[in-house]
């Protein structure tokens, strides 16, 4: 994009360094890289002149944020989950979001297998037992080996988990509501049900929505096997608490690991409160699933080559808000961008700028949303400041750019 050395980047909440110097080998050179979230008030102040803003999870972006952010170009959420962004308001003001949903992954995957073990082994409990001075050594522990792993969710996660377990010997059988790819030797079951009867540890691997919040509950509990393990790394509202507690107490679930929960603290100053901590045979971490010094750098490098290709080429392919629009690298040609309100008859007024300049168009693309359309124009030579101008003046234009 045009002067994208003095286009201000505002990075938040301590983003990877990996990403950082991606942006400045693009161009960026004005970078403001700072160690935690800010104050609403101050993002407020400091918003107005940021081309590229990058957050984590600690950021709520909302409604009155988009108002004051009048020279945003894209936002990069550095994380999986986008819920604090108001994604629909991002997208009426013309600004495509950018997340990582695959950099943290393998990460999670790892951490489902680290619990499976110590689950069928209770190194949790053995653990909490030696700090406290106890020697609780007996044969209590069984190998996962020949174990049946039951699989809800099988996508990007769930997917990775089946293969891991399979190379260490385990049955692998799962759910999906979607028809996804059974890889390896994975044995789809057609209901919950069908996973929870067979399965010796069942591990969650589905989004938070109302269809699976309180997934497991005391119902779904019951079908299991009496002293099934139960592992969750998604969110914490996908199990009902009251349920698994109960549940632990009776033993009729033999153990329960979980890296997320109802109500997490927003800082590590602030304390867990959580029902499970009072039952030695739940794994408590706290949401650490993608805390690996290589799904850090995967995201940051996930993150800002898809606000690099934005910002060079207009790609909007893999925004989650926005018109998507794979786009080849413009060579020899100039390429513009135009962002607007959805009604009938904007390509012809954009193509008409074109037109009484008696410019030839080399190639365009085009797709809509509800909300908005995106228009990216490529010719081979012209008056572009003047193309510009008009193509800014039409009435329902929210964005317009030129790309050298
Ligand atoms: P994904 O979108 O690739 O896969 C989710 C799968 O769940 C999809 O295949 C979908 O069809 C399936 N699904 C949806 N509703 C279902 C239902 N009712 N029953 C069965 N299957 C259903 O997601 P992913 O990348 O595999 O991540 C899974 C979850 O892990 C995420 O939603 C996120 O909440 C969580 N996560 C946690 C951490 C962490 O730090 N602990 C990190 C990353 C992701």
């Amino acid at each position: 994009m045009q002067k994208i050395k003095n286009e201000k980047v505002l990075l938040l909440e301590n983003i990877n360094q990996k990403a950082v110097d991606m942006l400045k080998k693009a161009g960026f050179k004005n970078i403001e890289l700072l160690p935690s979230a800010i104050p609403e008030e101050e993002l407020m102040k400091k918003i107005e002149d940021v081309a590229i803003l990058g957050v984590r999870s600690r950021t709520w972006l909302k409604k009155d944020l988009f108002k004051k952010a009048k020279n945003l170009k894209a936002i990069g959420c550095f994380i999986v989950g986008v819920n604090k962004v108001d994604l629909e308001e991002a997208e009426k003001t013309g600004i495509p979001v950018f997340h990582g949903p695959f950099s943290s992954t393998r990460s999670v995957a790892e951490l489902t297998i680290a619990f499976t073990l110590s689950l069928f082994r209770k190194i949790h409990e053995k653990n909490l037992g030696a700090h406290a001075g106890q020697w609780l050594k007996k044969v209590d522990g069984q190998e996962i080996r020949e174990k049946t792993i039951g699989i809800i969710g099988f996508s990007n996660i769930g997917s990775q988990v089946g293969l891991m377990a399979e190379a260490l010997g385990m049955n692998v059988v799962f759910y999906d509501v979607a028809n996804v790819l059974p890889l390896g030797n994975a044995k789809r079951k057609s209901t919950i049900k069908g996973v929870l009867k067979e399965a010796d540890v069942i591990t969650l691997h589905v989004p938070s929505l109302p269809s699976t919040q309180g997934m497991i509950n005391d119902e779904t509990i019951s079908q299991m096997k009496d002293g099934a393990l139960l592992i969750n790394t998604s969110r914490g509202d996908i199990v009902d608490d009251k349920a698994v507690c109960k549940a632990l107490k009776s033993g009729k679930l033999g153990g329960f690991a979980t890296d997320v929960y109802i109500k997490e603290p927003k800082s590590p100053t602030e304390e867990l409160k959580t029902p499970y901590a009072k039952y030695p045979n739940a794994l408590l971490t706290p949401h650490i699933g993608g805390s690996t010094a290589e799904a850090q750098t995967g995201i940051a490098k996930e993150v800002a080559n898809k606000l690099i290709d934005f910002i060079t080429t207009g790609k909007t392919a893999d925004a989650i808000n926005f018109p998507k629009i794979m786009l080849p690298p413009h060579q020899n040609t100039s390429r513009f961008l135009h962002i607007h309100k959805n009604s009938p008859g904007i390509l012809a007024k954009i193509n008409s700028v074109f037109e009484k300049q008696g410019i030839n168009i080399a190639s365009q693309f085009l797709n809509t949303s509800k909300n908005i359309g995106y228009v990216v124009t490529d010719i081979e030579s012209g008056k572009t400041e003047k193309i510009l101008k008009e193509l800014k003046a039409i009435p329902q234009t929210i964005k317009c750019y030129f790309l050298s």
